[in-house]
């Protein structure tokens, strides 16, 4: 049986598979104030435990495996509804990461619990630190397809340990990876174009 895929190589590789492969296959990490920011959240978030309000209990850090879909990793937090119904609950400190990269790795936690749980899981949410509000993501069949696409795409990358090209597009700026990746050659900037003056090290809120 093979290795479950880590929930959180689904968001890098939805995001940008180079990204993907930089972090999973060569072991490269860069921290800029964003990733350092979210790191703290994800401390407080990860800090473990739980606590109990208004009949929902919060679950901090919990550890999360699915054999059926071969994933494994571990929730922010879990919010556990007065029905014993379980909601996954991703905090993120930047920007929205396009190409639905947060919502693929929160339905990714969402297939785990339903297996552990046994039960179906329609929504969950994603909690935006800077501006302390969170949105629902609705579980679609296409989010769910999503997620095993992204599992079979990052187990293909693992296997073959190939780093794709650079996407080079407006991802890039976004990136914690940028200055190890360096996914403009000089000869590829747009004439005018300087893609260090866009870098956006700041969240969205
Ligand atoms: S800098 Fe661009 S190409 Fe490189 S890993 Fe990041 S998003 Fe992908």
């Amino acid at each position: 049986m093979d290795d479950p895929i880590p929930l959180s190589a689904l968001q890098h590789f939805v995001f940008c598979p180079r990204q993907c492969a930089l972090i999973h296959v060569e072991q490269v990490w860069a921290e800029n104030s964003q990733t350092a920011r979210g790191s703290q959240q994800h401390e407080r978030a990860h800090s473990g435990g739980s606590e109990e309000r208004g009949g929902t209990r919060t679950l901090r850090a919990l550890p999360l495996v699915s054999r059926r879909h071969g994933l494994a990793g571990v929730a922010d937090v879990v919010e556990v509804l007065p029905d014993g119904s379980p909601r996954p609950v991703e905090y993120k400190s930047g920007r929205a990461k396009p190409r639905l990269a947060d919502e693929v790795q929160l339905c990714a936690q969402a297939l785990c619990l339903e297996e552990m749980f046994g039960v179906d899981i329609p929504e969950g949410f994603i909690y935006h630190v800077a501006s302390r509000k969170r949105r629902e993501v609705s579980f679609t069949p296409e989010l769910r397809q999503a997620v095993l696409d992204a599992r079979d795409g990052v187990r293909e990358l693992l296997r073959s340990r190939v780093l794709p090209p650079p996407a080079a597009d407006d991802r890039c700026p976004l990136c914690s990876l940028f200055d190890e990746c360096e996914p403009f050659a000089p000869r590829d900037f747009p004439a005018g174009y300087d893609p260090f003056s866009t870098r956006l090290d700041e969240p969205r809120g």
